[in-house]
């Protein structure tokens, strides 16, 4: 489906991911003090920042990797951040993308994609497959089926990776700096299967330092500095012509 179909459903105003006064602390270190987002259905977010200002942190609060030391994070209707929350459920919904790949190594490439499915979702081996291979096809991997990851470059590795949380249907999808870790000849291929599935209408919330990517892709562009939202907007706005000195003087290091 095309972003604009994704719209015209009229689900496209919902939030689908809606955090409210966010803080979380490590010890006496404040790493998120206060954050609120709202990311509507079909959008893609990119979070811009320096090194150290929360990034991480936030995304891996939206799935509760790290918990909250006061707010509210609610996706697709679960809250989260209520202790009575099924949040393997609501887990289930969220598919998290890291910067290291994270296959199992043991594990061929078909198995990397059907072991969740069939543990989590209970799905049979034969719809498990069925559903592995449509989404190895997606992210071009058609050849690498019986692969172990070792023998896959970083970019496939990260495609695979990106396909094997596709095939638990999320609602929504988390990456955070997936291509930080590749050579730069691999960029491109991974980014270009992120780009599809925007076009796809997926909701994505994407750390990234690709500003093109950012530019062209996202539909909001956050910028973070010491555990706050310092400006978000259009990326027209926040990359093109930001107005706080603090995302300026960001942006004029990495562009
Ligand atoms: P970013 O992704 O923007 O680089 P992070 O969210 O990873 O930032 O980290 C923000 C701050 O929190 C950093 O100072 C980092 O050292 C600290 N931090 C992150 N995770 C932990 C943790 N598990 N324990 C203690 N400090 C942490
Ligand atoms: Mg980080």
């Amino acid at each position: 489906m095309s972003r604009a179909a994704a719209r015209s459903q009229g689900t496209s105003a919902d939030p689908i991911v809606e955090i409210s006064g966010l803080h979380k602390a490590f010890g006496r270190l404040e790493v998120l003090k206060g954050i609120d987002l709202r990311v509507r259905r079909g959008q893609v977010v990119c979070i811009i920042g320096p090194s150290g200002s929360g990034k991480s942190t936030l995304l891996r609060c939206v799935n509760l990797l790290e918990e909250p030391n006061e707010g509210t994070v609610v996706v697709n209707g679960h809250e989260l951040t209520d202790p009575d929350v099924d949040l393997d459920g609501a887990r289930r919904e969220i598919g998290m993308v890291f910067q290291a790949f994270n296959l199992f190594g043991h594990l061929s490439v078909l198995e990397n994609l059907t072991v969740a499915q069939r543990k989590v979702l209970r799905r049979g081996k034969a719809e498990a497959e069925r559903i592995a291979r449509e989404n190895l096809e997606k992210v071009g991997l058609s050849d690498k089926v019986g692969a172990m990851p070792a023998q896959l470059s970083g970019g496939q590795q990260q495609r695979a990776a990106i396909a094997r949380a596709l095939a638990m249907d999320p609602q929504v999808m988390l990456f955070d700096e997936p291509t930080s870790a590749l050579d730069p000849e691999l960029v491109g291929d991974v980014l270009g299967v992120m780009r599809r599935l925007a076009t796809e209408g997926m909701t994505m919330l994407v750390v990234t330092h690709e500003m093109q990517f950012a530019r062209e892709v996202g539909d909001v562009v956050l910028f973070m500095d010491d555990g706050m939202v310092v400006e978000q907007g259009p990326p027209a706005q926040v990359i093109g012509n930001p107005r706080e000195p603090r995302t300026q003087s960001f942006l004029s290091r990495v562009l």
